[in-house]
């Protein structure tokens, strides 16, 4: 190992313990990643010194959780080079941002006999709430079909756009095979056909840089614990001039600016769409993780995943009787396999006691599991603490499943 891997690798508390037995070798980052100590002791400094309500008190405390969370806010517009910070807007994380724009934009903009469209690709946070959305309004769900090895047939996609459109949502990064989409080109296709495109950026923000204003994209869904921060919080990103068109999505407190019994008008963005109190110390946690994600820088993250994935993906498909699903041009830091006889229970179980924590399953992706004619796959998924040795350590303990079930 070199030192600053060491270096980066001490920084995060849990990858020092052990399982059973063994030093943790945890690959399930596209599930959720690890905290470093900094979120963590960002969230229990705010409990312990400036716990207290935003945006309401005049009292000091009061005064530095707001300055708090609204800095915390600046640092994500910053991050995804939103024009301003009143275009995000915090939620528990990418599946309640996806349900804000669908049921508020589809409120305002989806009606009887319109077209939406998404991808055989995508979790199912970016099928259900679109799919509900459609069958309360009597829409049309329209699907971008998937090659055999986890690319979208953009040429498929070009015959999908008509007048009804209404919106597009694909995600950035698939979860379950690691694909790339060429997002920079569907949102081309898509505005081209006069249609706004959201991204489902869960599995975006973590490998790379994101520049929302770049992409073109109109609207961008994030989960911060899928990017080194805390569960409960995530958020939307918005073009300005769609969320001023859209209704609030929840009501109460926060989001209002005048309330009689006869009517309610509502407050500015972003605050029409933040009802009730809001989640601040895990705000500043993700502010943090932000932090903390500049400090390493994106050259160090994109080189080490990148050596990951090229040098796991060699070692795993010389596995006799291992498949890898998923072999798009571009793909992220994310192998998923799976085994000659071998059910991904099994496998994933033997491979557990082994001190290697890799996710089997489905992974929120049961069209895609239909497409691929398979019921769910072994997912290794690597992040930049991930190491070479612990790659050997997942191969070691695959040829031991094979070895038990021969
Ligand atoms: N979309 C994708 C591509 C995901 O990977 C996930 C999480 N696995 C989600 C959406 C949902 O994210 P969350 O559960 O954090 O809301």
């Amino acid at each position: 190992m070199n030192t600053l891997l060491d270096k980066i690798r001490s920084d995060f508390p849990i990858l020092q313990q052990e399982s059973f037995g063994k030093p943790l070798a945890y690959f399930d980052n596209a599930a959720t990643t690890q905290k470093p100590a900094m979120v963590i002791d960002a969230i229990d400094q705010y409990y312990r010194e400036a716990n207290s309500n935003v945006h309401r008190g005049v009292h000091r405390m009061s005064q530095m959780a707001t300055r708090a969370y609204e800095g915390a806010r600046t640092k994500v517009a910053s991050f995804l080079n939103a024009s301003s910070s009143a275009e995000i807007i915090f939620t528990r994380g990418t599946t309640e941002a996806i349900n804000l724009v669908a049921s508020s934009f589809g409120e305002a903009f989806i009606h009887e006999g319109d077209e939406v469209i998404v991808s055989a690709l995508e979790h199912h946070s970016n099928i259900v709430p679109w799919q509900q959305l459609c069958f309360k309004k009597k829409a049309v769900l329209r699907v971008i079909p998937v090659f055999d090895n986890g690319e979208l047939d953009i040429d498929a996609l070009k015959s999908l756009f008509n007048s009804k459109t209404r919106i597009l949502a694909v995600n950035h990064i698939s979860n379950a095979l690691g694909t790339i989409n060429p997002v920079r080109e569907i949102i081309r296709m898509a505005h081209e056909n006069g249609v706004p495109v959201l991204l489902d950026g869960a599995q975006g923000l973590s490998h790379g840089p994101v520049d929302v204003q770049e992409m073109g994209c109109d609207f961008y869904a994030f989960s911060a614990h899928k990017m080194y921060g805390p569960m409960g919080i995530g958020g939307l990103y918005g073009k300005k001039e769609w969320l001023d068109k859209m209704p609030p999505y929840q009501y109460g407190g926060e989001m209002i600016s005048k309330v009689t019994f006869e009517n309610t008008t509502f407050n500015e963005l972003p605050y029409k769409f933040e009802a009730g109190t809001p989640n601040v110390a895990d705000a500043i946690g993700l502010g943090v993780a932000i932090d903390y994600l500049q400090g390493i820088g994106w050259d160090f993250v994109r080189q080490q995943e990148a050596d990951l994935l090229a040098y796991g993906t060699e070692k795993i498909s010389a596995i006799p009787g291992v498949r890898i699903i998923g072999t798009a041009a571009q793909k992220a830091s994310i192998i998923s396999f799976v085994m000659d006889k071998i059910h991904f229970y099994d496998a994933g179980s033997i491979i557990d006691q082994m001190g290697v924590a890799v996710r089997t399953g489905n992974h929120c992706t049961q069209p895609l599991m239909d497409r691929l004619g398979i019921l769910g796959t072994i997912r290794a998924s690597f992040s930049f603490y991930n190491t070479r040795e612990e790659i050997d350590r997942l191969v070691e303990s695959v040829v031991k499943v094979k070895e038990l079930f021969d």
